[in-house]
């Protein structure tokens, strides 16, 4: 590095949005309910960004970014700055507009909200059709680009990019068939110049344009699309584009063709960007930003080695910025909040603020460049270890299904079952909040968990259910009420990120080596078994979940961490078999999500995640039926890896999509038959049949046409009956007319295929 103070630019590629205390979440909320009205939250969300400036300016960033603010979700702000609002959610005002579009109201549902990328971000669906008219309406960018440079900072307006914004779209329900929102992008990049040319005329010098789906495999025709895009950008501003979410991979030389003057790596996840960038000719006036600072996660940065990275791309290029690997969005925004950690945790972490201060000391020439402390000893677990190193490799049930299935309980045809969450009332939270602040003692506490746990059987008992659940009143959360139990977890105070809108979610810490201290969960259904004839379900979450949701140590890699998760689980999954029961349940709704973007991890990513999920249930008797539950239908890719969990029964959503997955179902199962490597299908299924998501009741002729599409699809013996998801978020005037139809199109259809 050369003797000027400063050789590096320091800047961060975005930034947690919903205020330091979730002030975001207290305006909005407001707001709906009405309490608070449009000019109230414009004053709160202007304070919420005042703050993130102070944040910035004070941390000592050479140039922020703007922009990063949003009432909701910013792909729904992108929408509104390119005009894209579907007619059915235009209201009066922009702001009513907004959240028809984010929420729904009696007139229109809103748009669908899916999972941003492998996070646990959900963003809004934008609906593009051929007709859709794009116009630019850069207010908000223009409005947030100026109070930053009010206040005299370097700012750099953020926008989603427009390749991007096209590729997380989907068509209209009215487009002809064989549209793709892409096939607009020669519209839409118009629209995107007149953004950008108010922003310079503003005085924006540059400006980010996000392109995370470039971090994905793309084809030809889409990467021909982001060429053509970006040569006609190129010429209206100074440009600084950033994937964010690994690799750019075959993006990057196309983006350097196109002649992008600025680019931001991921240097956490997407190391080979390096190697790419050394062997394509760049120009050295082009701008890197090196994204070695994690925005996923907590750990400290190992500046030594961010430094060695710094020090490589100052070969290619003069002009060097050290930044995120993307957005801050998905951290929490201050570590001294928590007071409760323990120090040696807490001296190994950094959240956003945090962070910044890594970025400019990475900046600064001269300043230190530590290496990251390994983890102390006291954070492993030998006895984990040699237990994992003991176990087969395959980690298989040692009995195949059929013999298995012989030997589980005789149920009715089309037994119904539910998810296993019942209504979590203000009550029972009052009841757990008030025994967590040591308000309410033991007793007391376990005393009203089980009249609510008494309750909740006699209701299935009542509704005729033949698998009953304990109803999961003890749990805040599916991952945190497990991580609370197990060692090498911590959680935080207020470490909160944004899931969607105004929805904050606190990530547990898995920092150590993960054992059990005793049963989890194994009293609770035990007491409910006690209570009824009927079998009751256990519930676990399980591992590839609980990572999912969770802050993962980085220090090994992912797959070990499962597998420890997983024993810790096996051994849970054994005390509820002794204590009798007979059928166990194991979530898995995040094996999707952490699936890697780009097809090459996939396999690699498939068979650790399945193994710890077997790893997890195969411990096992013949007699003890295992099920799985996850929360979409859309299998694409995952279908072989569900096959692969070897459960014996998997329930999914399906009543949205109107059991299109059972086609699906039996298309895998023919090919999996073919395929002589492997034995393993998908056992027996419950599609859900009804959309918990919404507060609808579905009639009991309604279920059973869709039972009835079930059982033409699939032998009946393999169907169950069963709602989408658990039902923690619905209220019981809703749950009992609903399970009590359910009940009702389960008995018709059998009577009919008897
Ligand atoms: N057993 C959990 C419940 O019913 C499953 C939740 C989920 O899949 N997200 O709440
Ligand atoms: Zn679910």
């Amino acid at each position: 590095m050369n003797d000027s103070k400063k050789t590096v630019h320091a800047t961060v590629l975005g930034y947690p949005r919903i205020g330091a205390g979730r002030e975001l979440k207290r305006a909005v909320e407001a707001h709906w309910s009405g309490r608070l009205d449009e000019a109230g939250l414009e004053a709160a969300a202007a304070a919420i960004r005042s703050e993130m400036l102070d944040d910035l300016a004070s941390a000592g960033m050479d140039s922020v970014p703007t922009g990063v603010f949003s009432l909701y979700d910013h792909v729904l702000d992108t929408a509104v700055a390119v005009d894209a609002i579907a007619p059915r959610h235009r209201r009066e005002t922009e702001l009513a507009s907004y959240f028809a579009a984010a929420r729904g109201d009696d007139t229109a549902a809103p748009l669908e909200m899916t999972k941003w990328f492998d996070t646990n971000y959900h963003y809004l669906v934008p609906e593009i059709g051929p007709d859709t008219a794009f116009h630019a309406r850069p207010g908000k960018a223009l409005a947030e680009y100026r109070e930053a440079r009010e206040r005299g900072l370097d700012a750099r307006p953020i926008l989603l990019g427009p390749v991007s914004f096209l590729l997380l779209a989907k068509a209209t329900g009215d487009a002809p068939s064989g549209f793709e929102p892409l096939d607009r992008i020669g519209e839409l990049t118009a629209v995107y110049a007149d953004l950008l040319s108010a922003l310079v005329e503003a005085g924006a010098d540059r400006i980010q344009l996000d392109e995370p789906a470039l971090c994905a495999d793309r084809t030809e025709a889409e990467l021909e699309a982001v060429k053509a895009a970006y040569e006609h950008l190129n010429g209206v501003a100074e440009l600084l584009v950033t994937g964010g979410y690994g690799p750019l991979g075959e993006s990057l030389p196309v983006l350097v063709e196109a002649g992008v003057p600025g680019i931001a790596l991921d240097l956490v996840r997407g190391r080979v960007d390096i190697d790419v960038l050394e062997s394509l000719d760049v120009s050295r006036e082009t701008f890197v930003s090196a994204g070695v600072v994690d925005g996923r996660n907590i750990w400290r940065t190992d500046l030594l080695a961010a430094a060695a990275d710094l020090e490589r791309l100052h070969r290619v290029t003069d002009r060097l910025g050290v930044s995120s690997s993307c957005s801050l969005l998905h951290v929490p925004v201050d570590l001294d909040a928590e007071t409760e950690l323990p120090a040696s945790l807490k001296e190994r972490l950094a959240f956003a603020r945090q962070k910044l201060r890594e970025i400019a000391s990475l900046a600064e020439a001269g300043a230190p460049r530590l290496q990251r402390p390994a983890a102390p000893d006291d954070w492993r677990d030998e006895t984990v270890r040699s237990r994992l190193a003991a176990l087969p490799e395959d980690a298989d049930r040692r009995v195949d299904y059929a013999e298995r299935v012989a030997a589980q309980g005789e149920l009715p045809t089309l037994p119904t079952t539910t998810i296993g969450s019942f209504p979590q009332t203000a009550e029972l939270r009052k009841a757990r909040a008030a025994h967590r602040r040591g308000l309410m003692i033991d007793a007391d506490y376990h005393a009203r968990m089980r009249a609510e746990i008494a309750a909740v059987i006699a209701e299935q008992e009542k509704l005729g259910i033949d698998v009953l659940v304990h109803g999961e009143p003890e749990r805040n959360d599916m991952v945190q009420y497990f991580a609370e139990q197990l060692t090498g977890f911590a959680t935080t105070a207020a470490g909160w990120v944004q899931s969607y809108g105004s929805r904050c979610v606190r990530p547990p810490i898995l920092y150590a080596d993960v054992a059990r201290t005793g049963p989890m969960t194994a009293e609770w259904t035990s007491y409910a078994q006690s209570l009824t004839d009927k079998p009751v379900k256990g519930m676990l979450t399980g591992p590839v979940t609980i990572l999912a949701w969770s802050f993962v140590r980085d220090d090994q890699p992912l797959a070990d961490t499962a597998d420890q998760v997983a024993l810790a689980l096996r051994d849970e999954v054994a005390d509820l078999e002794s204590a009798g029961t007979a059928i166990i349940q194991v979530d898995e709704p995040a094996l999707r999500e952490l699936m890697p973007l780009r097809r090459d991890g996939r396999g690699a990513y498939k068979a650790w995640a399945t193994r710890a999920f077997r790893i997890a249930t195969s411990g096992v008797r013949p007699e003890t039926q295992i099920h799985t539950h996850l929360c979409y239908s859309e299998f694409g890719d995952v279908i072989d890896a569900i096959a692969d969990l070897d459960a014996d029964v998997t329930s999914i959503e399906a009543s949205r999509s109107k059991m299109e997955v059972l086609a699906d179902l039996d298309r895998a199962d023919h090919r999996r038959g073919q395929d002589q490597s492997s034995a393993r299908k998908l056992r027996q299924v419950g599609p859900g049949v009804w959309d918990i998501h919404s507060p609808r009741v579905p009639s009991a002729e309604e279920m059973a046409a869709s039972l009835r599409l079930a059982v033409a699809a699939v032998d009946p013996k393999r169907i169950w009956v069963n709602p989408d998801c658990g039902l923690k978020t619905r209220r019981y005037e809703e749950v009992r007319p609903a399970l009590a139809n359910m009940v009702e199109a389960a008995r018709t259809v059998r009577g009919e295929l008897a």
